[in-house]
């Protein structure tokens, strides 16, 4: 039995979609926190509070008849040739069935039309009549002040796009519905045969990379760091691999996009240690921190609902932080913070106490990460605002000289995360061994320890541990380039 979602797989790579069914999954931690009561929500905002309620796993062959005895149903599952969906709500009316859906976005998109159009094929296909199409979104400019109001947190629309003259959701669904039955007789086949070869294609990079990239190409690991395939933002290294040049060294000049990193890259692939650095913007910029340096690092949850008053859809809500602070003779101190549920007060009040007053505030990706948070705080709390946009003017994010080529180590293939960066300026560092190896699973540790959990002492720990080698980790970057730059130097005076 194929679920609906495994459509869109197999239409983006039949190889995703045979991986997939054939339990392949990678482990899924949502990156997104969605209160448990979501559904409930949706429920009152429609005065479906009576619903039946579906669930994993139920017998859809009795789906037809639970909607004789129920006006309003829920996650209700439907199944028709090989295929099963699940109708996020769908209420009985005098002419038919007005089926609902969700959106998290504010526009649908082509594939979401496509999406309700196959549903409502399976539903058609079960004998039912559709008499109006709606769209439930979150309305993301919602601010929750006092209590969750849930008629402005829920919009409700029947036009794509909540816009009249682009014509009703029914119409457009049924634009686009087509008969199902050839796609799922290939999928069926392709399920059944062995497994798909790996075919690159735009989705095995898209946005992040696929999760089964590493599986498909695994030859790509034993690619020397010099691989023209590293290339970064190359529409042409595949092409030019299959040409016979090999090395970024031996980039075709007329295929090259000119970025300031590609040079970066062949210069390195030309150099005899596979190092590159712009030497003087390297150093005039490294000069333009102010001692002591505060090397700084934040964790934070995301919320689908605002879960305070203050918030709003899709909200942060900062939870840890750790910092190095290394003053002018290389001493370093190290002050931390990790808070369970709404402690962002206590975050902001620790950072007060334990930055120092003046001294660059050095981050990773600030700009989209540390700085955009501070701002955020100082929106929800104006009484510190001042102090906050202060720390804001002093930050330096240390991943600049990275991503714009102004350093690259073949070393790094194409990549510039600290986690790449950390094991290249000291091999004994890696995340690899650690419980806690990347943001998300941060994130799901602190959700951990927000619920009544016995292993409480293991999880603060642990994310103790792994946010502190995120702020030392830029330490040890930051020694590195100036161990570089250092090096260079004494080569000039030779
Ligand atoms: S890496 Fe590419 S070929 Fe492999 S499953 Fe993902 S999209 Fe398909």
């Amino acid at each position: 039995m194929f679920h609906i979602s495994d459509i869109k797989k197999y239409s983006v790579c039949p190889k995703s979609f045979w991986l997939s069914s054939h339990g392949e999954r990678s482990p899924f931690i949502a990156y997104n926190h969605l209160e448990e009561g979501f559904s409930l929500m949706i429920a009152e905002r429609l005065n479906a509070s009576g619903a039946y309620i579906g669930s994993r796993g139920m017998d859809a062959s009795q789906s037809v008849k639970l909607c004789q005895e129920y006006e309003w149903l829920s996650k209700i599952r439907f199944e028709y040739k090989n295929l099963r969906v699940k109708i996020p709500f769908m209420h009985k009316v005098k002419d038919g069935w007005d089926i609902y859906f969700l959106a998290m976005s504010s526009l649908s998109s082509h594939d979401d039309i496509q999406f309700y159009a196959d549903n409502i094929w399976v539903l058609k296909e079960n004998g039912f009549i559709i008499h109006k199409i709606y769209v439930i979104r979150l309305n993301g400019d919602y601010l929750y002040e006092d209590f969750l109001n849930l008629q402005d947190l829920f919009t409700l629309s029947e036009y794509v796009n909540d816009d009249p003259e682009k014509g009703t959701l029914i119409e457009s669904v049924f634009e686009k519905m087509i008969d199902l039955t050839p796609i799922l007789e290939e999928m069926q086949e392709c399920y059944d045969a062995k497994i798909p070869i790996s075919l690159k294609n735009k989705n095995c990079i898209r946005k992040n990379r696929c999760v089964y990239y590493e599986n498909c190409f695994e030859n790509e690991q034993k690619l020397p760091d010099d691989s023209i395939l590293t290339l970064s933002s190359s529409q042409y290294k595949n092409e030019m691999k299959s040409q016979g040049r090999e090395r970024l060294k031996d980039v075709d000049l007329a295929k090259l996009e000119g970025t300031k990193m590609q040079y970066a890259q062949i210069m390195a692939d030309q150099s005899e240690d596979g190092l590159y650095i712009d030497e003087l913007s390297l150093d005039t910029w490294l000069k333009s921190w102010e001692y002591p340096y505060s090397f700084i690092d934040f964790e934070w949850e995301t919320y689908v609902l605002p879960p305070y008053p203050g918030l709003m859809p899709y909200c942060k809500v900062p939870f840890q932080y750790s910092l190095h602070i290394m003053d002018e003779s290389n001493q370093v101190q190290h002050k931390e913070f990790l808070g369970i549920h709404d402690c962002r007060e206590e975050f902001i009040l620790s950072l007060i106490e334990n930055l120092p007053n003046h001294g660059s505030i050095v981050a990773f990706n600030a700009e989209g990460a540390e700085k955009l948070r501070l701002l955020e705080l100082a929106e929800q709390f104006p009484q510190y605002a001042e102090k906050l946009k202060e720390f804001c003017d002093r930050m330096v994010d240390l991943s600049i000289p990275f991503q714009n080529g102004t350093v690259y180590d073949l070393r790094m293939r194409g990549y510039s995360s600290l986690k790449v960066l950390l094991p290249i300026c000291d091999p004994s560092l890696t995340y690899h061994d650690l419980k806690i190896q990347d943001g998300m699973m941060a994130v799901a540790a602190w959700r951990k320890l927000c619920e009544e959990n016995e292993d409480k002492e293991e999880i603060r720990k642990n994310l103790l541990f792994y946010c502190g080698l995120d702020s030392y980790s830029m330490i040890v970057v930051y020694n590195w380039l100036i161990k570089q730059l250092r090096k260079e130097e004494k080569n000039e005076s030779f």
